[in-house]
């Protein structure tokens, strides 16, 4: 007797249920993804106990005509694509025709939809994937699906479920993310009677953005738009002084839809590179707009994965129109809040005043091999306050506002009447993917003192700032290491003592393979018998007797598996050189010192944060001084 057979519909159903639906939030998706198919402007989303009790999503699309509701419901049944060229051309956010059987065969369920405007529509009431109700029913225009006890006739599913607080956290993180993705559709999302999100769906993105994190994460956002010939990128990235403990801040929308993409996350991260501290992440919303031929969307059972043809591509044009945002910016950061709609003194950009020439022509050339650096080792100490105080201010009146980069800022204190119905702002930077981006003069300051041997006090018209002076010098540092480990070979230097390192026999044996790493800092490595390795030359400029522990550390990434390559370790390496050879805190500094310390900190590419991070200079606007002592109100 045979022993194989077809399972009938009603068990396949139910098989393939436990890959589309998983949980609650996957209900959630696959019905608001359907209406946002049908063209809806409004969806609504009511969950009670977490999606477990009942899930209600409404909307006003184009509905579903009565004769097509039942097959709606059958498997691999779609209106979206037809034939298996359209795999190749899918515009629309569903294209399976799994998701309704799936739902269906699992819950009781409840349809109630109308594609026209006289009032009339259908409902069909599905338990358990049996059809127990089809009838004409007075409805307007759009659909409506009910969806109670989810998993009653699958209980080992029932029992995965976590508690309504998990399962409500699935499904808000969803529909945030939905609302991110279309901010033209005005969403609603609640959950036993409490709203907890309202999206007006007039197009303003920042709108979500701050109806989702907050107005002080609207107000940290920068806007970014920009376009080459195979994709079309804007959306929002966070200032780097706003950041998060996790990635979960990160949006990445691909045509509409939300997607998860580790490609995409590290190219947002590498755009951020040394602007944030270790293990803090931005805020970024990103919406990219690609032919859909470039776009596999059909490699993962809920579509949160695709795959990109044009990877190599798209990574870079990422990562680049989200660099020259940030490096446009002053990054400043401002410990004083203002409350959201202030938009007169909210961004620091606003209250700078540049010198216009003398400024443009330090900045952004970087520190070159000609440049001195400031002495590694110790500074004379200042011996009186009075030399200060007697420094002429050199500010001029030729000092003009520098206003062209900021415009965009302007718009963020959004009140109704300046809503645009368009989901972007007109002036967000046209960042050419590719080109450097312009830098913003770094601020003409006057110094006027330094506070307990770690912070310069400096001002200019604009305000009062702090320099961390530590910061500061690694920031210069680190961008001459940069650049002199980028030509090693023009600076390496035999050693008349030469340096002699010891290893494990295991790691000497590796190291003997990867001398090559070695070479291409500038450092020569050879083997001198047994575990033992002798440093015939390095480059000249390695920070005089920190040699040994540089090499020392070096040989260390080099053996550990997961430094592989040169440009990390020629990053790594510029980040450790720049440490050992910087001015600690508590170290004062002779005018002269620090004067130069500013100056070529003017003089760098990005003068804002340290190679670790952390902001080099703060400031406080003399407005804000004048509110912090009632001066004004
Ligand atoms: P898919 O979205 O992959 O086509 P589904 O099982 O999710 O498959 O939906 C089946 C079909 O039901 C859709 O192709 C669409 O024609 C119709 N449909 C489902 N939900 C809606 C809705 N909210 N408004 C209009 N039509 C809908
Ligand atoms: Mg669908």
């Amino acid at each position: 007797m045979a022993k194989i057979h077809v399972l009938d519909e009603h068990i396949a159903n139910q098989i393939a249920a436990g890959e589309v639906v998983e949980r609650p939030a996957s209900v959630v998706k696959e019905l608001v993804e359907n209406a946002i198919d049908a063209g809806s402007t409004k969806i609504e989303v009511v969950i009670e106990e977490g999606g477990l009790q009942s899930i209600r999503v409404m909307d006003n699309g184009s509905g579903i005509e009565p004769d097509d509701c039942e097959a709606a419901f059958y498997r691999h049944a779609t209106s979206k694509i037809s034939n298996g060229r359209d795999l190749f051309n899918i515009t629309s956010l569903g294209f399976r025709g799994e998701a309704l059987a799936s739902i269906a065969a699992v819950s009781k369920l409840t349809l109630t939809t109308s594609s026209n405007e006289d009032g009339l529509g259908r409902k069909l009431v599905i338990e358990g994937g049996k059809l127990i109700g089809n009838e004409d029913t007075a409805s307007s225009r759009g659909t409506s699906f009910v969806v109670k006890e989810l998993f009653y006739n699958t209980p080992a599913r029932l029992k995965y479920m976590k508690t309504i607080q998990t399962e409500l956290g699935h499904i808000s993180d969803y529909m945030y993310r939905i609302a991110l993705s279309h901010p033209e559709i005005g969403i609603i999302l609640r959950h036993n009677e409490n709203t907890l999100l309202q999206t007006v769906g007039n197009g303003d993105l920042l709108q979500v953005i701050a109806a989702i994190y907050g107005t002080q994460a609207a107000k940290a956002m920068l806007p970014l738009q920009v376009e080459d010939n195979d994709f079309s990128l804007q959306g929002y990235v966070s200032r780097p002084e706003w950041t998060r403990s996790n990635r979960n801040g990160i949006s990445t929308i691909v045509n509409g839809r939300y997607i998860r993409s580790y490609g995409l996350n590290q190219a947002i991260m590498r755009a951020y590179h040394t602007l944030l501290p270790i293990n803090r992440y931005p805020l970024a919303i990103l919406s990219l707009t690609m032919h859909p031929s470039i776009v596999d969307v059909n490699v993962h059972p809920a579509k949160l994965e695709v795959r990109f043809s044009k990877e190599n591509e798209l990574y870079p044009f990422v990562e680049q129109a989200i660099y020259a945002v940030l490096r446009q910016q002053v990054l400043i950061p401002q410990p004083v809040k203002h409350p959201i709609g202030n938009t007169g003194s909210s961004f620091i950009q606003e209250q700078f005043r540049f010198m216009k020439d003398q400024s443009s022509a330090s900045a952004g050339q970087g520190l070159s091999g000609q440049v001195e650096r400031l002495p590694a080792k110790p500074l004379a100490s200042m011996n009186s306050g009075s030399e200060w105080a007697v420094r002429p201010d050199v500010s001029s009146p030729m000092r003009e506002r520098n206003d062209q980069n900021y415009g965009a800022n302007k718009e963020m204190g959004y009140r109704p009447s300046e809503v645009k119905n368009k989901p972007f702002n007109p002036e967000v930077y046209a960042a050419p993917a590719g080109g450097s981006p312009e830098l913003p003069p770094f601020p003409e300051l006057t110094l006027i003192g330094q506070h307990h041997g770690t912070y310069l006090i400096a001002q200019n018209e604009d305000g009062l700032y702090l320099i961390d002076q530590h910061a500061a010098h690694e920031r210069i540092n680190y961008e001459f290491y940069y650049e002199q480990f980028g030509r090693p070979d023009d600076a390496s230097q035999e050693l008349l003592l030469p340096i002699t390192l010891e290893f494990t026999p295991s790691e000497s044996e590796q190291l003997k393979q990867k001398l090559n790493w070695f070479e291409q800092v500038g450092v020569y490595l050879e083997p001198f018998g047994g575990q033992t390795f002798r440093v015939r030359s390095h480059p000249y400029w390695f920070p005089k007797g920190e040699e040994q522990e540089i090499i020392e550390e070096m040989a260390e990434w080099v053996l550990s598996e997961r430094m592989i390559d040169l440009a990390k370790l020629r990053e790594k390496s510029s980040v450790l050189c720049s440490c050992k050879a910087s001015i600690k805190a508590n170290q004062r500094l002779t005018a002269l010192e620090s004067d130069t310390l500013l100056e070529r900190l003017a003089a760098c590419k990005q003068p804002y944060t340290c190679p670790h991070g952390r902001p080099i200079v703060i400031s406080f606007s003399t407005y804000d001084l004048e509110k912090l002592f009632k001066r004004v109100m």
